[in-house]
């Protein structure tokens, strides 16, 4: 699956729960509350595949998946710059993480980074609209 993909399914998914919060007058806090994995696991296990292991993409003992991605990801699928030959397809704007050499691809590797994860991060940068917080990330050309 392209980055692009996933991008636009995953934000049709995050947009159907927050209209249905909203529908049922949740506040912003409660629609973030509501987007903790030990609730979404329970509520919304369509949403991330690990949900269905129940399994959490980061060892924290409370991991919020509203802003999942992170406004600091950039991706491009044909390639944002080359390094050594290798096309990056992604990266972080604010250089936490790691690259991910797969074949002749460098990815961006989120795994050791709990950035987006955490409430306060997610109430500072919330909008319903997810993809207006994710604006900057997709590097596509349309
Ligand atoms: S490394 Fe962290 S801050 Fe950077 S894009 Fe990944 S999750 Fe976001």
């Amino acid at each position: 699956m392209s980055y692009e993909s996933w991008f636009n399914d995953f934000a049709n998914k995050h947009r159907a729960i927050v209209e249905k919060l909203v529908n049922n007058n949740f506040t912003k806090e409660e629609i973030i509350d509501y987007f903790d994995f030990d609730n979404m696991l329970k509520k919304e296990n369509d949403f991330c595949p690990l949900y269905k292991e129940n399994k959490k993409c980061h060892d924290m003992e409370e991991l919020n998946c509203y802003l999942c991605a992170c406004p600091n990801f950039r991706f491009n699928d044909e390639g944002i710059k080359t390094y050594n030959d290798k096309k990056i397809l992604s990266e972080c704007e604010i250089h936490n993480g790691e690259k991910l050499l797969a074949g002749d691809k460098i990815h961006q590797d989120c795994s050791k980074c709990t950035v987006p994860h955490h409430k306060s991060y997610i109430s500072k940068n919330f909008d319903l609209d997810w993809k207006k917080i994710m604006s900057s990330s997709n590097l596509n050309v349309t």
